[in-house]
């Protein structure tokens, strides 16, 4: 019984954070001493202004830029100060990112944008050997996002809402233990964009995937457990509701 009470352990923290950038003469102190605890399983929203620094936050959680001062930890231990190949390692296993944009590459069909992460993990005789079994996974992942009638398509005979799907299952397939979404419905229609919400909704209760989006949609945002604001270099509570 105990054991059900206890809350979700922290999985991933943002201590102390400090970052500015510099233009030539200009300096722009984006976060200033950040401070957030992710719970395993959670699905939370950052939201903000343009320019706040959502997304320089999402970059130095997930390994894609470094802080000037303080430290990203995950299980407690500190992962930012790693050398650069343990990071690529960390960062490939652990995170998948989504993007406003989708990234895709355009010559590849939908199933060979999704295998893509894999057959960068593995070597071509690796790959080669167990491309049945990576196949299958891909389209598993595809048919996850609803996205199987779309496998030999290219990215520009998708709507928006097929390639955000297809740009999903390609973060999903290397079994990231958190997810990082970028502005994922900036681009989309209001009921597309509900639709991705929803479709990540399920992978955080099905798949217990941890979930941090950034959003400057504030009815997108609702859709998370807990929302906190990037205001000024620092994190400000907004609401939190009970899981389930
Ligand atoms: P948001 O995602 O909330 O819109 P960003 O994190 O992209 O905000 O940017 C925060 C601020 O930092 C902005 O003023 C932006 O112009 C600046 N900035 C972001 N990336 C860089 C960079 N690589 N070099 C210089 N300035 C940057
Ligand atoms: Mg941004």
């Amino acid at each position: 019984m105990n054991q059900v009470l206890t809350p979700p352990a922290i999985q991933l923290s943002a201590v102390a954070l400090d970052k500015t950038y510099r233009k030539g003469p200009e300096e722009v102190n984006v976060l200033r001493g950040v401070n957030l605890d992710v719970r395993r399983g959670e699905f939370l929203s950052i939201i903000g202004r343009s320019g706040s620094g959502k997304s320089t936050l999402l970059h130095l959680l997930g390994l894609l830029d470094s802080p000037d001062i303080g430290e990203i930890r995950l299980e407690g231990k500190r992962i930012d100060h790693l050398p650069a190949k343990t990071r690529d390692q960390l960062r490939n296993r652990v995170f998948g990112f989504v993007f406003q944009f989708y990234h895709l590459l355009p010559e590849l069909t939908v199933l060979e944008n999704v295998l893509s992460p894999l057959m960068i993990r593995y070597s071509s005789w690796e790959y080669w050997k167990r491309r049945k079994e990576l196949q299958d996974k891909a389209q598993e992942m595809i048919q996850e996002v609803g996205l199987s009638h779309r496998l030999k398509h290219r990215p520009n005979q998708l709507s928006g809402g097929e390639m955000q799907r297809a740009a999903i299952a390609r973060s999903l397939v290397s079994e990231p233990e958190i997810l990082l979404a970028d502005e994922p419905t900036g681009n989309l229609d209001v009921e597309t964009g509900k639709g991705i919400i929803e479709l990540l909704n399920r992978l955080n209760s099905e798949r217990q995937l941890t979930i941090m989006m950034v959003t400057h949609d504030e009815a997108i945002a609702e859709r998370a457990q807990r929302i906190v604001r990037l205001s000024k270099g620092q994190i400000e509570n907004i609401r939190e509701r009970a899981a389930g």
